[in-house]
């Protein structure tokens, strides 16, 4: 198992949308079990295969990631099939490193996917695992917690991000 390179905004990957796995193989197991490492290595509570540069619907989520017992969900070409209420989290992103920001997500989801051995599944998850469920798959979809918030605090950010990456490029 490897510890993949995180794509950072602005990188273009993290704005394109990922296409459908065709085949559950060993290639892609590998790449999952990668990206587990990934999170864990980060203390993240999810990652999604276009934060490592890779283009498909794969995700993996552990809302406990401290806890010696791991409780790894894998995503593969999830469909959120369920939907309701309201919650609202400040939520972080390792592509968007030191930044967090309130977002307003649905309460309760139910997703229809597959799991690592390529077996359909249907998971049901509240609170953090719910919101977890949709920062991921919105990264499939080439969003990111910035495309959930105000215009205002989108174009702030933005000013922010390019006044820092202008300082980075100086000597
Ligand atoms: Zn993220």
């Amino acid at each position: 198992m490897a510890v993949l390179e995180i794509m950072k905004y602005p990188n273009p990957v993290l704005k394109t949308k990922a296409v459908p796995v065709k085949e559950v193989d060993s290639e892609l197991q590998s790449l999952i079990n990668d990206m587990a490492e990934t999170m864990y290595a980060s203390s993240a509570i999810g990652l999604a295969a276009p934060q490592v540069g890779k283009l498909i619907r794969v995700a993996v989520i552990d809302v406990t990631p401290m806890l010696e017992d791991k409780n790894l969900i894998v995503l593969i070409n999830p469909r959120i099939v369920e939907k309701e209420g309201e919650t609202i989290l400040e939520e972080g992103c390792l592509s968007i490193p030191d930044y967090r920001e309130k977002v307003k997500r649905w309460a309760r989801v139910k997703v229809e996917t597959l799991d690592q051995e390529g077996k359909k599944r249907e998971i049901e998850g509240e609170g953090l695992l719910a919101i977890a469920i949709q920062h991921e798959t919105d990264h499939l979809d080439g969003m990111l917690i910035i495309d959930r918030i105000s215009s205002l605090k989108r174009n702030i950010f933005k000013k922010t991000m390019k006044k820092q990456l202008l300082a980075k490029d100086q000597p």
